[in-house]
C-alpha cells in the first residue's frame, strides 16, 4: 500500500491465476482471483517493481477426498 502526496491511498492489486490442487487425487482446478495488498505485493512495490499478474497454487483436498478421508489430512 502506498500513500501518495495528496493523501490518496493506493493499494497494489494483481489479478492472480490461481490453481486449487488436491494432494490426494490430483484434481487441478483453475480459478481467477484478485489479490489485494498482500505481503508479496508490498515487497515488490518497495523494490520499485510493478506487478501485473501472478500464478498461485493452493494445495489441499477437494470435497470428495475430504469426504473419503473424514477430515484427516491423508
Ligand atoms: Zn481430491
Amino acid at each position: 500500500m502506498t500513500v501518495v502526496a495528496d493523501g490518496e491511498v493506493r493499494v497494489a492489486v494483481a489479478v492472480v491465476a490461481a490453481r486449487l490442487v488436491c494432494r490426494r487425487c490430483g484434481r487441478d482446478e483453475n480459478v481467477a482471483a484478485e489479490f489485494t495488498g498482500g505481503a508479496c505485493l508490498t515487497v515488490a512495490e518497495a523494490r520499485g517493481f510493478v506487478v501485473d499478474g501472478a500464478e498461485v497454487a493452493f494445495d489441499g483436498r477437494c470435497p470428495p477426498c475430504r469426504a473419503v478421508t473424514g477430515g484427516r489430512n491423508t
